[in-house]
């Protein structure tokens, strides 16, 4: 394990009664910016809500109705903005995975507010000065490329802007700098390993150590076969635009779960049909609030992600709360033939396999009444020259491990490698034909 290294000790350890005291405080100033905006006011006044001096205890701040990202998409373009618009400085938008994108707004102070928070997610990885930080995620509208590339150069490390795609201009670049940090999603690192074999690169080539990756659901088993073809040590991230992208919940050294930031955000779990509070340790749907951004308060935020609070103290020493590694959105969920299915169990049970390439995708399509599920995989190169009887002792045994734990049994065809889609951003995972008819 690497030595564990705090950018601000007093805070990272301040035990929970007091981070819990400073978000009660903070929350005061968030509830009062948001009185301020068209959307909030008619909200909160419509629970009770007149005053930030309601909101007292833990009770009070469950009064807080949730907001959606349907609310913020009514409230588009400017109905949840709070500051002067003259001092707004930036503005980002979500990626629009699952719809229209949604918009916030930053002020300089939240800006810096949320370049300190990524620097410090960045040096809770034993990140320092002397590193060289090769940033492989999109830039713009996104805030999973600039807010980390703040991050990075306030720690002081040496940022390679290179943004998303263009491999072997990456490869080229983090052999000639040396780069020991990379960022990127998981998806991607697993397509530049097969370009890095490609193109004739060894492994000496490279001075990386460690890859910070995100933006996108993936499972322990997808970490370790990153951390092993690489020879490094990942790191999950999790982020979303709506609070301000990464430098949110990141993992420390430890690498078990990622410390949600409790003094500048407040993180519940609910049960996403009865939508009350779970206890700590139940899985859930994760609920958040900005405590500081002048720009737009976003109270009580229905993420959508499902996972839940790891309730043991970390052995790093922090006491801001881990959040376990997400196990999708509850939106995710597909509906086959009446079975409910999320694509993070088909992706634990292929990635589980050795002979599995770095790539799958899940089609859904109607057939005549009937749902159907294919799951198309990419083998290992040196399977496919192999005897094509192994080939298909290996798609059966894919379909009935499959069937195993998702309860139906999925067509499942086999591809060579690079023969399936790769996203220059988040990966697409699933197709489903089903909602285009
Ligand atoms: P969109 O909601 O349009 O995808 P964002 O770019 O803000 O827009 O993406 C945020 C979402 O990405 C999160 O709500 C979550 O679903 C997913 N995500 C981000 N980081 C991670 C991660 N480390 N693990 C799993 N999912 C993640
Ligand atoms: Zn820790």
């Amino acid at each position: 394990m690497e030595k564990i290294v705090f950018r601000h000790q007093e805070i990272e350890t301040l035990p929970q009664p007091q981070l819990k005291e400073l978000q009660r405080q903070k929350l005061q100033k968030a509830v009062e910016a948001a009185l301020k905006t068209p959307f909030y006011k008619k909200r909160l006044n419509d629970a009770g809500i007149r005053d930030a001096r309601d909101i007292q205890t833990e009770a009070d701040f469950r009064k807080i109705p949730y907001t959606t990202k349907h609310d913020l998409r009514e409230a588009f373009p400017y109905g949840m903005l709070a500051a002067d618009k003259a001092d707004v400085v930036r503005m980002h938008a979500s990626s629009g995975t699952t719809g229209i994108p949604t918009v916030v707004y930053l002020t300089q102070a939240d800006l810096d507010k949320a370049a300190e928070l990524n620097a410090r997610s960045c040096a809770c990885t034993g990140s320092t000065k002397n590193d060289v930080f090769q940033n492989m995620m999109t830039y713009g509208l996104f805030t999973g490329g600039l807010m980390l590339h703040y991050g990075a150069e306030r720690l002081g490390m040496m940022v390679i802007p290179s943004g998303s795609g263009n491999t072997k201009r990456q490869l080229q670049l983090m052999k000639d700098f040396r780069t020991t940090v990379v960022h990127a999603t998981p998806s991607y690192l697993l397509h530049m390993y097969d370009v890095m074999k490609e193109e004739g690169f060894r492994p000496e080539d490279f001075a990386l150590k460690k890859a910070y990756i995100g933006a996108e659901p993936h499972s322990e088993d997808i970490r370790k076969k990153i951390e092993t073809l690489y020879g490094i040590d990942a790191y999950n991230s999790y982020g979303l635009s709506e609070m301000n992208g990464p430098g949110l919940a990141f993992e420390c050294v430890c690498k078990n779960g990622m410390h949600l930031w409790e003094d500048s955000y407040i993180g519940e779990i609910i049960d996403p049909q009865t939508l009350e509070p779970l206890p700590d340790g139940e899985r859930g749907e994760l609920v958040l609030t900005i405590l500081e951004r002048n720009g737009m308060p976003i109270l009580r935020y229905r993420t959508r992600d499902l996972t839940r609070f790891i309730p043991e103290p970390c052995p790093c020493g922090r006491t801001h709360r881990r959040l376990e590694r997400m196990t999708g959105r509850s939106d995710d969920m597909l509906i086959i033939n009446g079975v409910n299915v999320f694509p993070s169990q088909i992706e634990e049970v292929i990635m589980k396999m050795p002979e599995i390439g770095n790539n799958y995708l899940i089609r859904v399509q109607k057939q005549g009444s009937l749902d159907k599920l294919t799951v198309k995989v990419e083998v290992t190169a040196s399977l496919f020259s192999d005897d094509s009887r192994d080939l298909e002792h290996i798609r059966r045994r894919i379909q009935s491990d499959l069937q195993a734990v998702v309860f139906i049994r999925p067509a499942v065809e086999l591809h060579e490698p690079g023969a399936l889609p790769v996203s220059q951003g988040k990966a697409v995972r699933v197709i489903d034909e089903r909602k285009e008819s």
